[in-house]
């Protein structure tokens, strides 16, 4: 994934600081010069040091393509520079306070993909297709055999973009993904509001605004279908008390068990309530995302399909664990008492999916962007400097009143 570089915001452009500017005396930041940016870093190294104490988290800007994604499991976090680029910097201050919060208390990322695969293959193993979609004749095939006994699946193959080895790769990611995003939904009411008190006013500001976007269209009716991504953003708004959603309250209301239980509490709860929502939506990708391939059953293929499901379903699961049992426990312990009624696959639903397009743009708006090699050197330089305090007489009259004066003395310490 090629990723653009970032470019400060122009002179036009409203820097909106004024949490971060009580840094700075009240300074007000007219522009995102090097040093402002050195200061966002520093005030965050701060913060990661309330926060997660202790911790060794990295808390960097994005300089190259791999660079741009946080990590739970790798302990690294990178400023959000696609909110900075549009002079958000207490909101930026907010996502990364949000993603620090995330290293303290969320589930590793194996664990979320692992229960999500899980959840996936029970909605697939309930779906069945024609064998032959003009003949209404012919079999039915189950969805999970025919997507999910590709020899080429891999937690490699799954879990990275570019990768073209899975038949149905482009699918199988898309539906693991809004998955995880419902449970993320969850995990991001609960953080957010056990958030310390002086930090989540950053957060405040980025879902503020987020907010106001998201009324506009909610008002007018774009969020009222229960769809996974509707509701996904209901249940945001509602629990972060920007709305009060009759639905959301009436299926998931309760507020103080989210914050008052654990992802492990709450995750097989979660899905169980919204396992229609998630069926209907990973049916919809099937009918959108994927062209309905004309199956023929010649010998490879049929052998394929016979090969023990089972086995290799838990030797995927394995690899997306990382080989941790306890991962793999959670995640059975998870979807394990959801059940779904077989059927045969629906016609894409006509349902009005405004989440899925909220979400899409702000994905695009909050891309992250490259600090380029210049910037980068020239925010690094600033740690260079060290101030040093010190004493000094100013005479060698050791009697009384002699003059002792303070001094600050800056030192810019080329080899730090
Ligand atoms: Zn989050």
């Amino acid at each position: 994934m090629k990723i653009e570089e970032f470019s400060p915001p122009d002179e036009g452009v409203e820097i909106k600081a004024e949490m971060m500017e009580s840094w700075l005396n009240g300074r007000t930041i007219y522009s995102l010069s090097p040093k402002v940016m050195y200061d966002i870093q520093t005030i965050l190294r701060h913060y990661k040091d309330i926060i997660v104490p202790g911790e060794n988290v990295k808390i960097d800007y994005p300089n190259d393509d791999n660079g741009a994604r946080c990590s739970v499991d790798n302990k690294k976090v990178y400023i959000s520079t696609g909110h900075l680029e549009k002079g958000y910097v207490d909101e930026t201050i907010g996502h990364m306070i949000h993603e620090l919060n995330h290293i303290k208390m969320s589930d590793s990322e194996r664990q979320t993909w692992a229960t999500c695969y899980l959840m996936l293959e029970k909605v697939l193993d309930s779906l069945f297709v024609l064998e032959d979609p003009d003949d209404s004749e012919s079999d039915y095939i189950c969805l999970r055999e025919l997507v999910m006994c590709d020899p080429a699946m891999s937690f490699d193959n799954l879990y990275s973009e570019d990768s073209e080895e899975l038949k149905y790769g482009n699918f199988l990611r898309k539906a693991l993904a809004d998955i995880a995003f419902l449970l993320n939904a969850v995990e991001d009411i609960r953080i957010d509001t056990l958030c310390a008190y002086n930090l989540k006013k950053y957060i405040n500001a980025g879902d503020v605004r987020v907010f106001s976007e998201w009324n506009k269209r909610y008002e007018e009716g774009e969020f009222n279908d229960n769809t996974l991504m509707n509701i996904c953003y209901r249940l945001l708004f509602h629990h972060k008390d920007f709305i009060h959603d009759p639905w959301i309250y009436k299926v998931y209301g309760d507020k103080g068990k989210i914050v008052n239980s654990t992802p492990s509490q709450y995750t097989p709860i979660v899905l169980e309530t919204f396992k229609d929502a998630i069926k209907d939506h990973v049916e919809n990708l099937w009918g959108n995302v994927v062209e309905i391939p004309r199956f023929s059953f010649g010998s490879t293929a049929g052998d394929m399909y016979l090969g023990g499901m089972s086995e290799s379903g838990n030797a995927t699961l394995s690899d997306i664990a990382g080989g941790d049992s306890n991962i793999i426990e959670r995640a059975q312990s998870d979807v394990g008492e959801i059940r779904f009624a077989e059927s045969a696959l629906r016609d894409p639903s006509q349902k009005k999916d405004g989440g899925a397009e909220f979400r899409m743009a702000q994905e695009q708006h909050s891309k992250p962007r490259i600090i380029g090699s210049p910037m980068m050197a020239a925010i690094h330089s600033f740690h260079k400097i060290q101030v040093y305090e010190t004493k000094e007489k100013l005479s060698d009259n050791w009697g009384e009143g002699s003059p002792e004066v303070d001094y600050s003395v800056v030192v810019y310490d080329a080899l730090k």
